[in-house]
């Protein structure tokens, strides 16, 4: 099944890719024909005149209503939104000219979300993507891949990406207006965004020598209206007048969506194992229901799609010859970019289109085509656990906003069925909508790059939603136990790097501590820290006799100090593997989708730690590691993750269980790791998941005294 996906997508190369400007042109005259008929295109002038009254518009419309594609395209040409020259006085007192404003910035949750909007806009506009030619209009910059041009007047980037931005710009500079995108998604940073945008819109740029910046907020849901009064309230009264005087207050703008009936069919039983009955409901659609009309199925992360992608498959094998064929096309972050665009091409003829999706899919990542919906009505959420004091992926019941955003994805061009894998009273007890992320997880990250944005009164943000002072208070003890704060709480120099590392603040500690360590060492960590930005790199091993086979398969890969050092020999033999990388993975039952994952995650680490000088340059042969110097011991890598994990640890007991360092609670270490079932004196693990009990993932070994000096210097 692989390599005949993989010719079809490789026969319809992406028309964005190519440079020629006489088919750009052709291809954006066509696609033309579809926008006019976006719910959106109606409301062009309307939502033109509004901006160029008011400096705020908060915009309400189904997904699917056109938002995200066509509101940068609507504005970028308007008058107030070309780039001015300003001369500005420098601090010497010399003075220099500085072309302010001219760009569009839209905000995603979802970098899937921020690439494929970028390449589909790029295509409208009829311009080449990105950093694929001087002349593009359009980019976008996500963690671990910016793609933009010197021309790029709109570009789609995550919530973190525009944080990253105003670290360096804290004025956005650059930009005549910011499109927040999705805010009803409500992650830490979109509310991050929307305090910083505050203190930046109706003005309060235009006195520092700038022009004034605008701001679309846009939400799928109506319950975001109580944003109207988010702005205002940040003004005062002085600003208030001036702003009324302008007439630049904030704008409502409803689209009305297109949505076709969708009949939900609720499961008459309690579901026990949703990828199982997703199987059964897949299979029972395409049996009876007829074509064309694509399958978009809801699951919780890479696990379990990956998991109903071999069941479907093996499955499919075994069909009918005569029926339509199946092509199944996972969705969900981890997923290398080539793999997640193949999900927007049609299906070849009869063929039936089944995409298997996390919650990327409800409402930021439209596919054309789908007819029916399958719900399993979970989805994976952080949670912080205030007791162990860290954050964990839970699998969690979906909000009924949620759930009714999956059911509409199967009704947006034909009437459509949706399948909710739950009962109808379990529905009914659902929670109305999500909670904003910053009730419930680590602020730490947050709150660094509020000081770092020179936030010295964390107190006293203009947050959405205010979180609890515990929880504020836990971060900061956090961040000084990291040493990204002064005694004082002003940010320390580590944390002013740590900030602008594309990494989680603990992450961050880790890399900075390996970089004491020396350029060896460093670069191993960062082969480690890539491995942890995917799920899982090693195939998922549940009965008895694949895990006997692993075992055998991965004999050479595994280290008895743990998983780190077991997940830095795997990279480091994949990556010498220079015949055919994709055969030696299957024979170590190794993930390839994980590992391409990875290794694009380790050249964009070390790009930024080579810019940054961590790392010496790949030219300068003196630094570079020398043939016959022995590879950094192990300790120094653990020791360097200690750096940051130290409260993640844990030492045995007598009865020959794990106790937590901090806290004393009991822990058991995950049967996915190489260490499972071991008894060492201390572990140190990266993460914290809660099944039937708390299990330690990530696990290596470590010696108590190196936990004490790591806690020490904390002290
Ligand atoms: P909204 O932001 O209101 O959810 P969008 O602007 O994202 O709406 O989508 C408008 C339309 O553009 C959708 O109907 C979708 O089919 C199409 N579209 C969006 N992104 C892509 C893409 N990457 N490839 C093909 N079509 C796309």
């Amino acid at each position: 099944g692989d390599t005949r996906r993989h010719k079809n997508f490789k026969q319809q190369p992406s028309i964005a890719s190519q440079t020629n400007f006489n088919s750009l042109r052709e291809r954006a005259k066509f696609l033309y024909e579809t926008r006019k008929k976006l719910p959106i295109f109606a409301s062009a002038e309307e939502i033109r005149s509004n901006m160029r009254k008011n400096d705020v518009m908060l915009l309400i419309g189904e997904t699917g209503s056109g938002k995200s594609t066509q509101i940068p395209q609507f504005l970028v040409d308007e008058a107030w939104c070309k780039p001015v020259d300003r001369v500005i006085t420098q601090e010497d007192g010399t003075t220099k000219t500085v072309s302010v404003g001219g760009c569009i910035a839209i905000t995603q949750p979802r970098r899937v979300a921020a690439i494929s909007l970028a390449r589909r806009v790029a295509e409208e506009m009829g311009t080449p993507l990105g950093s694929s030619s001087p002349a593009s209009k359009v980019g976008y910059s996500v963690r671990f891949d910016t793609s933009t041009s010197p021309s790029t007047r709109v570009k789609f980037l995550t919530e973190g990406m525009l944080l990253q931005e105003m670290l360096h710009d804290p004025w956005l500079t650059k930009y005549s207006a910011i499109i927040v995108d999705e805010v009803h998604e409500r992650g830490v940073n979109v509310d991050l965004v929307m305090g910083f945008l505050r203190n930046l819109v109706s003005g309060k740029r235009e006195g520092r020598g700038g022009v004034p910046l605008k701001a679309v907020v846009m939400s799928a849901t109506a319950d975001m209206e109580s944003l109207q009064g988010f702005f205002s309230e940040g003004l005062n009264t002085q600003e208030k007048e001036q702003a009324q005087e302008k007439a630049a207050g904030v704008s409502v703008c409803h689209i009305k969506g297109r949505q076709f009936p969708v009949k939900t069919i609720y499961s008459p039983e309690p579901v026990h194992d949703f990828v199982d009955a997703a199987l059964k409901v897949i299979f029972q659609i395409h049996y009876k229901e007829p074509m064309p009309g694509d399958i978009l199925v809801f699951l919780t992360g890479q696990e379990t799609v990956e998991a109903l992608e071999y069941l479907v498959n093996d499955y499919a094998t075994g069909m009918d010859p005569a029926l339509p064929k199946v092509l199944v096309l996972p969705l969900f972050a981890a997923l290398p970019q080539a793999a997640q665009q193949r999900v927007f091409l049609p299906a070849p003829p009869r063929t039936r289109k089944i995409i298997l999706a996390t919650n990327i899919a409800e409402t930021s990542v439209t596919v054309s085509g789908v007819r029916y919906v399958v719900d399993c009505g979970k989805a994976k959420i952080k949670q912080f656990r205030t007791r162990l004091g860290l954050d964990s992926l839970l699998v969690k019941p979906i909000s009924k906003s949620a759930a009714i955003q999956r059911k509409g994805r199967a009704g947006r061009e034909a009437p459509g069925q949706c399948y909710r894998l739950y009962t109808e009273k379990d529905y009914l007890a659902l929670d109305e909508t999500n909670t904003p992320e910053i009730l419930r997880c680590d602020l730490s990250q947050a709150l660094l790059n509020m000081k770092a944005r020179g936030v010295d009164d964390i107190l006293n943000f203009p947050f959405l939603t205010r979180p609890p002072r515990e929880a504020l208070e836990k971060a900061l003890l956090q961040l000084l136990n990291i040493q990204a704060l002064e005694e004082t709480g002003q940010i320390s120099s580590i944390g002013l790097h740590m900030a602008k590392l594309p990494l989680t603040p603990t992450l961050g500690r880790v890399l900075l501590a390996a970089v004491e360590n020396g350029p060896d060492c460093l670069r191993d960590v960062i082969d480690i820290i890539s491995c942890l930005s995917v799920e899982n790199i090693f195939l998922n091993t549940t009965s008895e006799e694949k895990k006997e086979e692993a075992e055998v398969a991965r004999r050479d890969l595994y280290r008895r100090e743990g998983d780190h050092l077991t997940m830095l020999a795997t990279v480091q033999a994949y990556a010498a593997e220079n015949t055919d990388r994709k055969a030696w993975a299957t024979r170590h039952m190794v993930s390839h989708r994980a590992m391409q994952s990875v290794m694009d995650v380790r050249k964009q680490l070390t790009t930024q730690c080579r810019q940054a000088k961590l790392l010496p340059h790949p030219d300068d042969k003196t630094a570079s590691r020398s043939s016959g110097s022995t590879a950094p011991s192990p300790i120094l890598i653990l020791q360097s993750f200690l750096a940051g994990f130290a409260t993640n640890t844990a030492r045995i007991v007598p009865d020959g269980s794990y106790r937590t360092v901090v806290g004393n609670q009991t822990v058991a270490i995950h049967p996915s790791s190489v260490l499972f079932g071991k008894k060492v004196e201390a572990i140190m693990y990266n993460e914290f998941v809660f099944t039937n009990r708390s299990y330690a993932r990530g696990v290596s070994a470590v010696q108590m005294d190196w936990v004490g000096q790591a806690l020490a210097r904390q002290e």
